[in-house]
């Protein structure tokens, strides 16, 4: 990826929406407390925390992978929409997020990003 582009692109047309900007280096992991991160290296850098609430019951389709599997795989987790919790939006994520990386798109889990921090 173009660090250099996307600094260029925000040079010329400073406020474009972060959509618009080639994909960054995306990270994405979970922490000590079980919270996952997902994060798009700058410049601007973008990042979404989201927090753990529990296992389904039944198998489910994990919403950055794709891959269906067994409850027990699987969590629960909330973000607030556009950084405010007056609007939480709630999605399925494999337990395993380095397995998941593996197998995420990048475009899909920027799409995650977005929807979690633009109004
Ligand atoms: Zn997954």
């Amino acid at each position: 990826m173009d660090y250099e582009e996307r600094e260029l692109i925000l040079e010329l047309f400073p406020g474009t929406s972060p959509e618009l900007l080639p994909l960054g280096e995306i990270l994405y992991y979970r922490d000590g407390e079980g919270r996952v991160h997902i994060l798009e290296k700058g410049p601007p850098e973008l990042h979404l925390t989201l927090e753990p609430l529990g296992t389904p019951s039944a198998p489910q389709v994990c919403e950055a992978c794709r891959r269906h599997l067994s409850g027990s795989a699987l969590a629960f987790f909330r973000h607030p929409v556009g950084g405010r919790w007056e609007h939480v939006r709630y999605l399925i994520l494999c337990q395993d997020t380095p397995s998941c990386a593996e197998h995420a798109r990048p475009e899909r889990l920027r799409e995650i990003l977005l929807r979690g921090i633009l109004t």
